[in-house]
This record gives C-alpha cells, structure tokens and sequence, in this order.
C-alpha cells in the first residue's frame, strides 16, 4: 500500500489539517485488503494541484466477480442477515463511534482527494456521516412487516426480509455522505454490499470501511472496489448474483445502469441522477438574505451537487437589486487552499470536470447572457476556477438548460409566479428547487406547483436523516434516507396459513 505524508511542518503553517496517512488502497473483499485480480493499480489526485496522491488497486470484472462471490457467500450462509436486529443495530452504532473518533483523519483525507473545504467535511459532512449511522442503526431493529386481514379463514402476514447483495455504484462530490446513503440502510436491513467508489475519490470509503471490520461487521457483508465505471461499474450492475443496485451519477450514466440492470437478472435499480434546480426568490423577499441563501445553494461544494439551485428566478421587481448583490457575493467568495481557515471554495475535483466548466462558461459567453463576472480559471495551477455569475439568462441557453456542475450561477427575470411555475418545470430533471419569500400563499403555491422531490422553503440543502431524496422525471428513480431508503432493500414476503386445517392434527 502507497503510504504519503500530507503536508510538512512548513506547508502545513496556515494549515488547520493534522498530517494524514493514506493506509488503505487495495480492495476489500471477504474481510481482507486485496490487490486486483490483474494486478493493475490507478492514480488518484490532489485538485488543489493536480498531482498523484496515491495508486489504488484498479478493480475490473474479475474483482467484482470475487466481490460478489463473498457478498453472496457471507448473505447465504453467513451470520449477518440471521443475526438479531439489535446486534445489527450494535455494530453499526460501534462503526459511527469509531467514524467520530477518527473523523479528523477522515475530513482530512476527504478534502485531499475531493479538494471540498476541510471546515465544511470536518464540521458538517463528518458528524452528518456519523448521524446518518446512528439513524439507521436505530431502524435496523424497527423493521417489521404486518398482519393482513383476510378474505378467508386465513391468518396473513407479511414479512420484510432483506433483498439479498446489493451493489452500489457512487460519485465523487460526496464519497463519504453516498457512502453512509447507501451503506447505512442496506446493512440496517441485513443485506450484504459490493460498493464500488468513483474513481477520483477511492480512499475515504476503504478508509471507513476497515473500520466497519474493527466494529465487528462478519468478512464479506462489505465489499469496497476501487476502480473506473465501464470496467468495474458495469459488471456490478450487470451480474447475475447481485439482487438489487443503487446508483447515483449522471443521468447519462444512470441509464446505462437500468439498462444493464434489465437486460441481466431484472435487478431493481434506484437512481439518484442530475439536476437543473430552479431557486425562486419572490418579490417579497427580503433580498440581502435572498442573495446569500442563493448564492449558497448554488456555489456550495464548488457547484458540485446535483441539487445545486442552478436556476435562479428573481422576480422583475426586485431583480436589479439581487443582481448587484449576487454580483458583490460572488466577488467576495473565498477561493483558494481548501484546507486554509474561511476558504469557502477549493478546486473542482478533476482536469475533465474542469475543462467541461469552463466549456459551459465559454457557451454562456457566447450567448446573449451577461457575464456579471468571473468567468475564467482562478490561480495557475490545480482546477479551480472563479466564481461565475451570469444575468440576463433565458431558458432557451444552454448554460439554462444543462447541468454544469460547477460554480456559475446563472439569474433569470420572472414576471409572475404562473410565469415561475411554467418555466421552472420547464426542465427534463426534478431534483430540488429553493422558494424564496416572506408570504405563506405563494410559499404553499410553489410548493404545490413544483415538481420536484425535495422544496425547500426559505433554506436550502439542509439534509437531516430522516428527510427523503430523490428525483423527478430524469433526476431519478426511488428515494434515498429516511424511511423510504428501507424499502429499497427489502423484500416483502406474504406469507399465509390457514386458520383451521386438518393437516395440523
Ligand atoms: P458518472 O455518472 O459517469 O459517474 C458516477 C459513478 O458511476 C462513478 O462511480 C463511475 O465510475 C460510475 N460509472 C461510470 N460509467 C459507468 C458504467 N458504464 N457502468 C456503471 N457505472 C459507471 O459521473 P462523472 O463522469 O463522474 O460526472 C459526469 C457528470 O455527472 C457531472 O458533470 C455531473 O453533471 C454528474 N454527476 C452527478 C452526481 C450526482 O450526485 N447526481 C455526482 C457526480 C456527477
């Protein structure tokens, strides 16, 4: 394993991150830390610079095929599903323990492999890691089916049993957070797992995952493969032993998963795929906090989230205003090392998913939009890039239309709130959308109009566990967190008998 050193005692001046070691880089399968079948490592990054961190053990369909072989192994014949839910329920909440004990390492690494804010992974993505484990350690014991009235002299009822290996495919804007969505109800269920992590971020999921065996999780109810999606993610999705795949990606790459899904064993398929948000700010509003709330939703996590309010509607009353000001925050925007204190944007996380940026922003350059400002890379090296804000935007441009992913923020003008609601919806995703407003009317209007799956009124990416996420339309199939993850990795079996039956006797 590739062990580095983060940082010496000169760089590390200004910094608020304690040296971190990368110690995990092979797979793990059954149990045991393995190199690929073939042998094959693959680079992982710094995007604050571009530079190789690590090399990890590259997984193809031969190390999937040992992965599902022990997920399936440790399901049918190992303790883990027959185990009590409570003792289920114990081992996850000893893995939240040891996630909060480690969890400086953990923020550390994930902002040297991801380059997202290390305030924003150590103060908020690291304790939501550990909250969501506590959330779904408290169902793993809840988890029951119901009696059913009959029609005849039988006694019905219904139990829900775990799906069987679930394979999960997840992104890199949040390796640990997609992590803990998946992992926490799958296991709180009693299914066993073959994950494989997106290939720019492979190193915190091996890192949490050995604690997961430290907890006392049984070999194989856990499998983690590194590894690139066409090679190691199409034949998890595809395999003929895995029951059940949740993804969360692009909606390009999330058809190609139902697809493979479908034509294999039918395996049911969840789907968290992309977005074009719309953020209303109504012309009630109070624009300062307006701004500030859009500004957030949209530029949070460098633009890197699927919700990510892309769309901002501003009403023509109040427009000349928030735009001033959007303009005057995004100035202010604190961008450089991610790991220095008040930075509130680091690097988009790779060279693709920043030229593919700057592409977008070349498109809005050359349309009839006004670049307000940004607009360009920011410093010489790594992939950041400076934040970018767009006004006169009609939903017909590209930089509309799209998911850019990254941080421009594009403002439209809306007249009335049947205008917002039309051309909001106007859009093939249905992820999230922000309502901005002081009246309780429109408030429960918009809420009503807007199809999305998550609205959120006068806030904006607040993500409790027990909240459900997911899609509309082409942003996705099925919900995430909250009671209705459960259902996605269970089975329900009726099972009946009769009341009175001479074969008893
Ligand atoms: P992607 O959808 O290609 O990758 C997501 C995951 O799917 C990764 O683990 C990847 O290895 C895997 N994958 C890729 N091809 C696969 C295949 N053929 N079979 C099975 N698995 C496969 O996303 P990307 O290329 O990293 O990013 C492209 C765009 O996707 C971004 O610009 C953004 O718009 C969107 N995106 C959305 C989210 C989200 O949270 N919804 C996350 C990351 C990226």
């Amino acid at each position: 394993a590739c062990v580095r050193r983060f940082g010496n005692a000169a760089a590390l001046e200004d910094l608020v991150v304690p040296p971190v070691q990368i110690s995990y880089t092979q797979h793990l399968i059954d149990g045991k830390f393995v190199d690929a079948a073939s042998g094959k490592t693959f680079p992982t990054y710094d995007p604050r610079t571009g530079e190789v961190i690590a090399h990890v053990a590259e997984g193809d369909a031969e190390d999937i095929n040992r992965a599902v072989a022990a997920a399936r192994k440790a399901f049918d014949e190992g303790p883990w599903p027959k185990m009590t839910p409570y003792e289920r329920s114990r081992i996850l909440l000893r893995f939240a323990d040891l996630v909060e004990k480690h969890s400086e390492e953990l923020a550390a690494l994930e902002t040297w492999n991801n380059g997202k804010p290390h305030e924003q992974a150590a103060k908020s993505e690291l304790p939501m890691l550990v909250r969501l484990f506590h959330y779904y350690a408290g169902w793993a014991d809840k988890i029951h089916g119901l009696t059913v009235p009959a029609d005849g002299p039988h006694h019905i009822q219904t139990l829900h049993e775990p799906i069987g290996v679930a394979g999960q495919i997840i992104p890199w804007n949040f390796p640990l957070l997609m992590f803990a969505w998946k992992v926490g109800p799958a296991l709180a269920c009693g299914n066993t797992i073959v994950l494989k992590t997106a290939e720019q971020t492979p190193l915190t999921a091996l890192y949490v995952a050995k604690l997961f065996l430290e907890a006392g999780l049984p070999p194989g109810v856990l499998n983690v493969v590194s590894g690139y999606g066409p090679t190691a993610g199409a034949p998890l999705a595809s395999h003929m032993d895995v029951d059940k795949v949740a993804f969360t990606g692009s909606t390009d790459t999330g058809k190609v998963v139902l697809e493979l899904a479908a034509r294999s064993n039918l395996k049911p398929v969840t789907l968290e795929l992309g977005g074009k948000s719309p953020f209303i700010v109504c012309e009630d509003a109070d624009v300062d906090k307006a701004v500030e709330l859009a500004h957030f939703a949209l530029f949070f996590n460098q633009g890197q989230c699927c919700c990510a309010g892309s769309r901002t509607y501003v009403h023509e009353r109040v427009y000349d205003e928030f735009l001033e000001k959007a303009k005057a925050r995004a100035l202010r925007r604190v961008v450089g090392d991610p790991f220095k204190k008040g930075v509130e944007q680091g690097p988009q996380i790779d060279s693709e998913q920043f030229e593919k940026v700057l592409r977008y922003i070349r498109a809005g350059k050359e349309s009839k939009a006004s670049l307000e400002c940004g607009g360009d890379r920011f410093g010489t090296k790594g992939y950041f890039i400076q934040p970018t804000v767009f006004s006169n935007v009609t939903d017909d441009m590209l930089i509309a239309q799209d998911e850019i992913f990254g941080p421009v923020q594009s403002i439209l003008k809306f007249k009335d709130l049947d205008d917002v609601i039309r051309r909001a919806n106007t859009t093939r995703y249905g992820l999230a959308a922000g309502v901005f407003t002081r009246n309780i009317d429109t408030a429960n209007t918009l809420t009503r109009a807007l199809r999305a799956g998550t609205v959120w009124v006068n806030c904006f990416d607040v993500f409790d566990a027990a909240i459900p996420f997911g899609g509309y339309k082409m942003s996705g199939i099925g919900r995430e967190k909250g009671i209705y993850s459960l259902h996605n990795y269970l089975q329900v079996k009726a099972v009946v008998t009769p009341l009175k039956n001479p074969a008893w006797l």
